[in-house]
This record gives structure tokens, C-alpha cells and sequence, in this order.
């Protein structure tokens, strides 16, 4: 195992994942400063907000202050809130259920496909309609009695949930689908972006996602309604009324600092430069694991494009008990691997909610095994 991470990366060590500064981050933060712009109004934060569009295919793309901030908000969006459930994949790292408790809502955990890492658009299906009824106002959770009013897919490690099965399910059960795209920027369904093809997602630039602005994460949405009730409720909606404070519901200051939008705007310069080194290490990854048996590379799904923000391997059904000795060889070794997040069901604040079988989501915890990843991994951009 160490030899193949060693052969893949070509280092004698790597962290888990680097965030990389060699573009023009330093002339823009000069700029916000030069200018006194640091805080939550400024031009960064436009520009930042219209290249998120534009790559993304997003009609509107609204900064915040960080992921989890925008998830929150994706949920109100949703029309969720105190007394209903939203579905979420027990498999995921905690901002997204979360949210749905910031929100005032339950989650509902579902289980997740060995393929995909994401939500199981089939078992989904089949709980549904197991517990669950579609009356005229929507679905009600026939053992809570709580309206179930939207379901959260997470792309895991940057790999595409299968948006279409997922999507039909949500329409048949009158949810809303919400896509949790903070580890998928640059990644695509059917040669669509993540993130942009529900009704709204989310994107993350935490320190170790694949572009950063330090704390950071955008609301995405092709309703363009949608979108300026984003920015209301991220900016504490505030009306416009000359020089007076204006209020007119209780909002949120979820801003983005102009300074941080900065460092995003010369991240996404070099986007593309980023997404190509992480496909070269992912071959690499790829090849260096191919002739092993203890252990699969996890590859992205049939129909999409991964940005393979982080490289996994799965190891063997059976040899689940391996997997503290494996993280344990590679840290040691100075290499950064990591395990899945432990499932929201078995956390002692979620472990009451409803959930669905997740024995999907307790298997990939049990095997996998997160690999370096940074770009840099694959050389200079
Ligand atoms: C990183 C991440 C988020 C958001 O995290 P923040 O640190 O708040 O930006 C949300 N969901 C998933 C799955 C993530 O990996």
C-alpha cells in the first residue's frame, strides 16, 4: 500500500490536501487592501459571484460566508424548516446535516450506492415508498408524521451522484432536490456541472477543497428568484432605503469578505490547471493500484467527469479490519490518508433521527481509505 502511494505520488510525503497559491492571490488581496474594499461589499465579491456563474453554468451564484452557511440557506430555499424532515446521505461530512438543524428541520438519513459514494437513488426510492406517503401537499413521513419536504445529494470526493435517477425519485415524492457540491467544483453529470442542476447547490472553498478563498462557499441556482432571495437572506435582508437600516425578516450575515472573494477569483483563474494535475495523479492512483487485490482505486461514475478533489481506495470486502492498520502505516510514513466520515446515524447528536437502511454507508466508512491529493502532487501548473 505504501509502495503504490510512494510509485503515485512520486514524494516522500504529501499531506492530505494543499491548497496551492501560485496565480495572482497576492496581487489581488493587495488590491482590497490598497483600496480599503476588505470587508463584505466590493468588487471581488461581484466578480467572484459572475465567474462562479460562468464556470459552474449556474444563472446566479451568491458567496457566503463558508459552505455550511450556504447549505443552511439551500434549505430554507427548499422551503424546509421547524417540524419537517429533509433526506440526507448518512454518508457525508457534517455540515450537511447540519444545515438541515440550522434550519430548524430533522434529517432523514439515507443510504448511499457502493459505486457512487453518493445517494442511492433506488433504495431512496423503495424507503419512500416504504414509510412515507405523497398526498396533495406533499410527502409526510407516515411514522413521524413530519412532511419530508426535500433530500440533499452530496458528491462525494468530487465524484457525481446519479443526478437523474435521484431527480426523478424527488419528482415522484414532490421533494426538492438540493445538490451539496462543496467537493465537486469542476466536476460534471452528463457533461453538466454539479451543483447547477437542481433547483440550488452549494459549493465549499474551505482550505482543502479544490480552490479556496481561505472560509468560503456559494449558493447556485438557475431560478433567478431564487438567487436574489439568496443574497437577501445571506445579507442580513436589508432593503434598500437611502442611508436608513432597513430590515425586512430576520436574515443572516453570511457574507463573503471582499478579501477572501479575492483569493477565490485568482483561484478560479487556474481552475483548469488544477483540475488537470488531479486527473493525471488519479491515473496514477489508478494504475499504481490496479494489479492489487487488497484494494480498488474508486474511479469516477459511468456518464460523468470527477474532479477528483480527493483519491480513495476501497479495500477488499473482509478486510475491513486492515483499514486502522493501513492509515496507521501511511501517516506514520508522513503520507496524510484518511477515513470516510463517520456516518451521521451512528453520531450521538443524530443517532434518533429516522433513517433508512444505511449498511452501504457503514461499509465504505469500514474500507475506505482517503490518498493525497493535491494537484501539486502531478507536478507545477
Ligand atoms: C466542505 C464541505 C461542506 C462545507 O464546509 P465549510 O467548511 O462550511 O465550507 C459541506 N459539505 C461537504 C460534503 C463538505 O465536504
Amino acid at each position: 500500500m505504501l509502495a503504490a502511494v510512494r510509485h503515485a505520488t512520486g514524494a516522500e510525503k504529501a499531506a492530505l490536501h494543499e491548497p496551492e497559491f501560485a496565480g495572482r492571490e497576492w496581487d489581488y488581496v493587495k488590491e482590497c487592501i490598497d483600496t480599503g474594499w476588505v470587508s463584505s461589499v466590493g468588487k471581488m465579491v461581484d466578480r467572484f459571484e459572475a465567474m462562479l456563474a460562468e464556470f459552474t453554468g449556474a444563472a446566479r451564484a451568491v458567496a457566503t460566508a463558508n459552505g455550511t452557511a450556504a447549505l443552511h440557506i439551500a434549505v430554507v430555499l427548499a422551503g424546509a424548516g421547524p417540524g419537517d424532515e429533509v433526506i440526507v446521505p448518512s454518508l457525508t461530512f457534517i455540515a450537511t446535516a447540519n444545515a438541515v438543524s440550522y434550519a430548524g428541520a430533522v434529517p432523514h438519513f439515507a443510504d448511499v450506492a457502493a459505486d457512487t459514494i453518493g445517494l442511492d437513488a433506488a433504495k431512496l426510492d423503495a424507503h419512500l415508498s416504504d414509510v412515507a406517503r405523497v398526498g396533495p401537499s406533499g410527502c409526510v413521513n407516515r411514522i413521524t408524521g413530519r412532511p419530508i419536504k426535500a433530500a440533499i445529494v452530496m458528491h462525494a470526493f468530487g465524484h457525481p451522484a446519479d443526478l437523474d435517477a435521484l431527480g426523478e425519485v424527488c419528482a415522484r415524492h414532490k421533494l426538492v432536490l438540493i445538490e451539496d457540491a462543496a467537493e465537486s467544483l469542476g466536476s460534471y453529470y452528463r457533461g453538466k456541472h454539479t451543483g447547477a442542476l437542481a433547483r440550488v447547490g452549494t459549493l465549499s472553498f474551505n482550505g482543502n477543497k479544490i480552490v479556496t478563498t481561505g472560509g468560503g462557499g456559494a449558493v447556485l441556482t438557475n431560478d433567478p428568484a431564487l438567487g436574489a432571495r439568496a443574497k437577501h437572506l445571506t445579507t442580513t435582508a436589508r432593503i434598500s432605503a437611502g442611508w436608513n437600516f432597513v430590515h425586512d425578516e430576520i436574515g443572516y450575515n453570511y457574507r463573503l469578505p471582499n478579501l477572501n472573494a479575492a483569493l477565490g477569483c485568482a483561484q478560479l483563474e487556474r481552475i483548469d490547471s488544477f483540475l488537470t494535475r488531479k486527473r493525471t495523479l488519479a491515473e496514477r492512483y489508478r494504475a499504481a493500484f490496479a494489479s492489487m487485490t487488497g484494494a480498488t482505486f474508486v474511479a469516477e461514475p459511468p456518464g460523468t467527469k470527477s474532479n477528483y478533489w480527493l483519491n480513495n481506495i476501497m479495500l477488499a470486502a473482509g478486510r475491513e479490519s486492515e483499514q486502522a492498520a493501513v492509515l496507521a502505516a501511511l501517516n506514520g510514513a508522513g503520507f496524510g490518508a484518511r477515513p470516510a466520515w463517520t456516518p451521521m446515524h451512528m453520531l450521538k447528536m443524530y443517532r434518533d433521527c429516522p433513517r433508512a437502511d444505511v449498511s452501504v454507508a457503514e461499509d465504505v466508512f469500514r474500507r475506505l481509505v482517503s490518498l493525497p491529493s493535491s494537484a501539486a502532487l502531478a507536478g507545477p501548473g
